[in-house]
């Protein structure tokens, strides 16, 4: 067994997470469709929110198929409320990919329509019990504040729990503002940043959101309400939000009205 202080601190971490961690619905599984779904839905979303939508989806469409077979405007009404609805014409792209031509290999996940550096690594780990640590923003901050000299590795055979550990440990404890270092946190002892009492000033800095009230994306979201209730809109109601929908593919034009994208195709 190794002696390094991190390795040390990661097994104490799994042990952690495999006594508390919450059981999630995306946790029972590692199929690659489902965890795709969840890490898609769980992009600046908190938990708690995506919870219902990915069990209605999952429901609906258990299959990257029974999506791809629909148009892709149920996947963005279906999408209604989650916010950032390009997220979902990129997992309807996905599962057209994937119904059409099977799963990449797993060092080609990128090459499905919106997956990135984050979500490809997020397939290997969550999916593949590969030992990839994806790395999100909480993540990042947790290795800038627990582990500067870098990532240790998980132990053999535990890169899922050690990824998922991780997630958790940003979340709820290791947060950017109001870390949580002597209130529970289970890596505490031994914890430089904690130690050398500088947390606040150890923070990868993260992208500030932009105020929602009054932005395009609500005026947008006003729009896909009425598609997604009514299934039209009026173009005239918002033009600037209307092109903006109908440029990204995230609804159709019919004379002077926005319809569902795909619908009539
Ligand atoms: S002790 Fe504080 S800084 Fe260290 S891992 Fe825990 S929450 Fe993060």
């Amino acid at each position: 067994m190794s002696a390094d202080p991190s390795a040390q601190a990661v097994r104490k971490l799994v042990r952690w997470f495999r006594d508390e961690g919450p059981d999630l619905p995306w946790r029972r599984t590692r199929d690659r469709w489902a965890v795709l779904v969840s890490e898609v839905m769980l992009q600046a979303t908190p938990v708690a929110r995506v919870l219902p939508y990915y069990e209605t989806w999952m429901a609906r469409w258990p299959r990257p198929g029974h999506l791809a077979a629909e148009p892709v405007g149920e996947a963005i009404a279906a999408w209604q409320g989650l916010g950032y609805p390009r997220r979902a014409r990129n997992l309807h792209a996905a599962a057209g990919v994937v119904a059409a031509h099977g799963w990449p290999p797993p060092d080609r996940y990128r090459d499905l329509p919106g997956v990135g550096a984050y979500t490809a690594d997020a397939l290997r780990c969550f999916a593949d019990e590969l030992p990839v640590l994806p790395e999100d923003v909480n993540v990042a901050r947790v290795i800038a504040r627990r582990f500067p000299d870098g990532w240790p590795g998980a132990p053999r055979g535990r890169a899922w729990d050690a990824g998922q550990a991780m997630m958790d440990l940003g979340r709820e404890f290791c947060r950017a503002r109001a870390p949580r270092c002597d209130d529970g946190c289970p890596l505490r002892s031994g914890c430089p940043a904690a130690d050398a009492g500088v947390v606040h000033e150890v923070t990868p800095r993260g992208r500030r959101q932009a105020r929602y009230e009054g932005s395009m994306r609500q005026r947008r979201g006003f729009l896909l309400r009425a598609l997604a209730e009514d299934g039209r809109a009026r173009v005239d109601a918002d033009p600037e939000a209307a092109e903006s929908l109908l440029a990204e593919g995230l609804a159709d034009r019919r004379g002077r009205l926005l319809v569902p994208a795909g619908s009539g195709r």
